[in-house]
């Protein structure tokens, strides 16, 4: 009698703590974009240099503007998965950078637009295409010594800024501050994977 009463608590007790375990809802998950993600020379809040050390931009004050995403070890033609289930809202081609993609996500906490550049849209995907997380839309873009691949997470909804692969340390030419937006790939894919 005392075993089976036991039993009965032990295992309201066990439902209990099991309910108190949130689901996760599935448009709250993001994966890394590339299968290997050996970091390149920046990451996030780096100055935005070369690897050889050469400064891309800086404000008229001279200091050199910052980093708002992370660069990855890549290899040309190297497929690119979305982060997280979304919509592509931007598709850019920079004759420098290659081309840039921009995805939406509707997440139960506020939008939030990953950035991916130095890529080529894949065939059948471009502007208003939806994605699944870990589905490939595009492929690493050859840059010759300077292949790699650069992923960046902006918590907000879609702006000019949001392309920014870096901004001024303080508001200079008409740039808010880094980080605006941006927030560590890194951090943020620990935190919802
Ligand atoms: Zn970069």
């Amino acid at each position: 009698m005392i075993t089976t009463i036991l039993a009965a608590l032990l295992a309201a007790i066990h439902l209990a703590i099991q309910s108190t375990v949130p689901a996760v809802d599935p448009s709250d998950v993001f994966q890394r974009p590339l299968s290997s993600w050996a970091p390149h020379c920046l990451g996030f809040g780096s100055q935005w240099r070369y690897c050889n050390g050469v400064a891309l931009r800086a404000c008229p004050s001279g200091s050199v503007w910052l980093h708002t995403g992370i660069d990855v070890v890549a290899r040309a033609g190297e497929p690119v998965a979305a982060a997280g289930d979304g919509t592509m809202v931007g598709y850019s081609i920079d004759p420098q950078f290659r081309g840039g993609v921009l995805i939406r996500h509707r997440t139960t906490f506020g939008v939030v637009i990953t950035q991916y550049w130095h890529v080529w849209r894949a065939a059948g995907f471009d502007v208003g295409s939806n994605v699944k997380r870990g589905q490939v839309f595009a492929t690493v873009a050859d840059m010759g010594t300077r292949t790699h691949f650069h992923f960046a997470v902006f918590k907000g909804d879609l702006e000019s800024h949001a392309w920014n692969g870096a901004l001024p340390p303080s508001s200079c030419s008409g740039f808010p501050a880094f980080p605006y937006r941006f927030v560590d790939p890194n951090g943020f894919l620990e935190a919802h994977h």
